[in-house]
């Protein structure tokens, strides 16, 4: 990846977290305390500001800056959890990465959120994206396969009952509604695989 990709795809990803933040608002509103849209934005704001340097630096340093900035700017419970996911992406990823070493460091990734959540799939949170999205990295899915998966993963948040996070406190009433850590994971991936595709 070139530097001038690097920076177009963490300004890209920053983007669509700003523009859909009141989106990401409102379902948190539904289930949880309506911070999150304003969490995710004021983080991937002030990633979006150093974008050009952080473009610039090889990619598992860039990876392992973005998480620490997501930790120190999100907060919230999913400030750890996506700083957590940017850290160890950029400890396990090779600095020119082909799918397979990708596939894997994500794997290991996205398994150091769900230890630091002490959370797992089906429980109505980000993994719920994650997982799915790393298996069709894995299994060689196009990145606009692997946007629309992610998509249908978030949806497939709707029906079920939270077990962690805030909106876990809801129980039944839980039900019903998509996740927004879940969405915003979604929205991260979308524009991650539309940069890479029109790199490509
Ligand atoms: P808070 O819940 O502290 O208000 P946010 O609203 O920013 O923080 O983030 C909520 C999102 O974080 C949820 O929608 C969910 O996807 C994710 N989340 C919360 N707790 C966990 C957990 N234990 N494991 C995985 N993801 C979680
Ligand atoms: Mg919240």
């Amino acid at each position: 990846m070139t530097r001038a990709n690097l920076t177009a795809l963490i300004a890209a990803v920053a983007d669509t977290i700003s523009s859909h933040a009141d989106e990401l608002t409102s379902l948190d509103q539904a289930i949880g305390d309506g911070d999150h849209g304003l969490n995710m934005k004021r983080g991937f704001e002030a990633v979006r500001a150093d974008a050009a340097t952080l473009g610039e630096k090889p990619l598992p340093e860039a990876l392992k800056a973005i998480g620490t900035k997501l930790v120190m700017t999100v907060g919230g419970a999913s400030g750890p959890l996506f700083g957590t996911l940017f850290m160890t992406l950029g400890k396990e990823i090779a600095s020119e990465p082909g799918r397979p070493d990708f596939a894997a460091a994500l794997a290991k990734s996205i398994d150091a959120v769900a230890a630091r959540g002490k959370s797992q799939p089906g429980q109505k949170t980000m993994l719920d994206v994650l997982y799915p999205v790393q298996a069709a990295v894995a299994a060689g899915k196009s990145p606009s396969e692997i946007a629309d998966l992610a998509d249908a993963a978030a949806e497939a948040t709707k029906p079920l009952k939270a077990i962690r996070g805030r909106a876990s406190f809801l129980g039944d009433r839980s039900i019903g509604h998509m996740d927004a850590g879940a969405r915003s994971t979604a929205l991260i991936v979308r524009a991650v695989a539309e940069t890479l595709e029109a790199d490509a």
